[in-house]
């Protein structure tokens, strides 16, 4: 017999699933990568901005020594823009490192971690890693997250809950919640349980959606909230978002953080990208129009889809849980790459990231030839 080496909360882990490369959709379907879009990662489709690519080449003569550990410049920029003190600032590897640190600080084996069914895939996989028990909340009607479920589910697990996650706008399902929604549930979360509001769409958000969270972290010393400069600062790559707390939960963080977590790189990019508002600016505009290209689309075809908060829209494929993966791998052989999701348990729609206007056309001409052969839809 052979040993089985591990830990079996590890070995238990399911491994995430990301979009497949160009390069090797291109060798599998033999097709030109030049002509393959890809829809499927939710990135930026203007890329890296100029700003942060001159600051990054400027900081690349300086690699041989390690970065600033306690990315000064960056935080000072963060802090003076949130109206916090730099300290309530933790960097990260990716806002990915601030979910992961999040539950390395607060759960063990033996606690509780609680999201909703169809939230962001890194809540299950954090909660794991660290030993800790899922608690996976069922949704409302529309996917969203359902607040005063996930509350009950909070008491339910006494003393064992630790920490909640809460995406808004959530991934894969764009769905949102307002203000009032996300303030009741604050205030009514006990005090000993962490609540980590994943904020990665954030500024995707159109102006009669947004609200003041930093208000929040200063009433609320149980919150994190987490933002990331991969998706609408476009600097995905380089791995770098951020945790907003007050000084005790971010003073754990800091404990186990790596010291280096965060590469020179990528803290020149995120001081010039923060602060290119012209950037930001430019892509949201990008994304408004590429949401309702895609959404018209979606309506002439008769596909239901998900109303969307972020950079992404879910659409409905088919009424069996093949669907998905069928409408995938047609659009697949015609070089369009987007991402099924029956791994967040939605097997009959798929993710479309919002891409650039010919990018989204692409898209859009490769869907109405499969609905036209009736490839899919009927099974
Ligand atoms: C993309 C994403 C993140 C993490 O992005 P990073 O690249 O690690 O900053 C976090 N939460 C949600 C909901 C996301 O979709």
């Amino acid at each position: 017999m052979t040993t089985k080496l591990g830990l079996k909360h590890i070995q238990a882990i399911a491994p995430y699933v990301g979009g497949r490369p160009i390069s090797e959709v291109a060798r599998e379907y033999g097709l030109d990568e030049a002509k393959i879009v890809k829809l499927a990662s939710n990135e930026n489709p203007l890329g890296m901005p100029k700003s942060a690519q001159e600051a990054m080449l400027k900081a690349a003569g300086d690699l041989g020594r390690y970065p600033d550990s306690n990315g000064f410049e960056l935080k000072k920029v963060l802090s003076e823009r949130l109206g916090v003190p730099s300290g309530w600032v933790t960097l990260g590897n990716g806002s990915n490192d601030i979910l992961e640190l999040a539950a390395r600080a607060v759960a063990q084996a033996g606690d509780e971690v609680i999201f909703s069914r169809h939230a962001f895939a890194v809540y299950p996989l954090a909660t794991q890693a660290v030993g800790a028990k899922a608690i996976e909340v069922a949704p409302t009607a529309s996917y969203g997250h359902d607040l005063p479920t996930m509350l009950s589910a909070i008491e339910a697990s006494g003393d064992k809950a630790k920490l909640v996650f809460v995406a808004n706008p959530n991934n894969p399902t764009g769905s949102y919640l307002s203000a009032q929604e996300i303030e009741a549930f604050l205030l009514a979360v006990p005090a000993h349980v962490v609540v980590v509001l994943d904020e990665a769409y954030n500024e995707y958000l159109p102006v009669e959606q947004r609200y003041d969270a930093i208000a929040w972290i200063k009433r609320f010393p149980n919150m994190i909230l987490s933002r990331s400069f991969s998706k609408a600062y476009g600097l995905a790559g380089l791995r770098i978002g951020y945790g907003v707390a007050q000084p005790p939960l971010t003073d754990l963080l800091n404990r186990i953080r790596q010291p280096f977590n965060v590469n020179s790189l990528a803290q020149a990019a995120a001081i010039a990208a923060f602060q290119d508002v012209e950037f930001l600016q430019q892509g949201f505009e990008l994304n408004r129009a590429g949401l309702a290209q895609l959404t018209e689309a979606f309506d002439a075809l008769d596909l239901s889809y998900l109303p969307s908060a972020g950079n992404f829209v879910l659409v409905k494929v088919g009424d069996d849980d093949d669907a998905g993966n069928r409408m995938n791998l047609e659009l697949l052989k015609r070089g369009i790459i987007v991402r099924p999701v029956g791994n967040y348990g939605l097997p009959q729609w798929l993710r479309i990231s919002i891409g650039l206007q010919e990018e989204n056309a692409a898209f859009i001409h490769a869907l109405r030839d499969i609905v036209a052969q009736n490839k899919v839809l009927t099974g």
